[in-house]
């Protein structure tokens, strides 16, 4: 008879002032927290000195804890401690694999609840000063994996993303990036389109680009980024790359023909 009980939590995208209020009660009265490699450092330090604390994220040199075993871990952790928080970067359950340890939570029998985060798509274009959506710009955002498995070429509906009219998102796409990029010119999405790519967003380490399209490959090889890479592509990224220089032009021609 299990009585503790499991909170889902995101962390936000690395700044630790957007962590949520719930997410940071839930840190100060764990039991023990389970956290991943994305989680910044300055996130961490919250975690009172008395908390255990289990990372099972990758570091260099070591392998990450499978997924199958994190699981085990959350229900087995449960079952001796009152509060298990599982902290992850961003939101829990946008590509963070939170719901299939939910899944394995209920099956199990345990409790657990969702504490929701800033998504890093979020976080990186409001670091940015620019909208994912914006009328006349772009009437919605998608947010997609660029991570395939090895060998494998990318699962994407290229024709349906090649949308001029919707901002995309591109998470895990730092190792794709040219594939990315040549579907969607090869499906219509002009070469000219702008795009931003954001190295550790919000964090004191954040890195930022601007490019068209046709050009975000090399700029993102000559970058040679070394954490996290969020993809944003689309006309609301030229407000990012205008920002430090014209002001709101994109908004401003957007707005005068709506
Ligand atoms: N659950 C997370 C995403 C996990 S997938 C969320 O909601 O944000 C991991 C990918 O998220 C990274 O490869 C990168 O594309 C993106 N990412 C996470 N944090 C980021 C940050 N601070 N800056 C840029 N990209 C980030």
């Amino acid at each position: 008879m299990t009585t503790g009980k499991v909170l889902l939590v995101g962390a936000g995208p690395g700044d630790p002032d957007l962590l949520t209020l719930k997410a940071m009660r839930a840190i100060e009265t764990a039991d023990v927290v389970v956290y991943d490699r994305l989680v910044s450092d300055e996130i961490l330090n919250f975690i009172p000195a008395g908390t255990a604390r289990i990372c099972v994220g990758k570091r260099p040199g070591h392998h990450p804890v499978p997924q199958s075993e994190i699981s085990r871990m959350l229900a087995t952790l449960a079952g001796t401690n009152r509060l298990v928080v599982r902290l992850k970067g961003g939101d829990p359950f946008i590509f963070g694999r939170g719901c299939e340890e939910a899944i394995e939570l209920k099956r199990a029998g345990i409790a657990y609840d969702v504490i929701p985060g800033i998504t890093a798509a979020q976080g990186c274009a409001a670091s940015a000063r620019m909208p994912l959506t914006h009328r006349g710009l772009a009437t919605g955002v998608r947010y997609v994996t660029g991570h395939c498995r090895a060998n494998e070429p990318l699962d994407l509906d290229w024709a349906s993303l090649a949308d001029p009219d919707t901002t995309l998102v591109v998470y895990m796409g730092n190792a794709n990036i040219d594939e990315i990029a040549h579907k969607l010119i090869a499906h219509g999405l002009p070469g000219e389109t702008p795009t931003l790519a954001v190295c550790e967003g919000t964090t004191r380490r954040e890195q930022r680009m601007c490019a068209p399209l046709a050009r975000l490959p090399a700029m993102t090889r000559a970058a040679n980024f070394s954490g996290p890479v969020l993809f944003i592509i689309g006309r609301v990224a030229d407000i990012a790359a205008q920002q430090d220089g014209e002001g709101y032009a994109a908004i401003e021609d957007a707005m005068a023909v709506a």
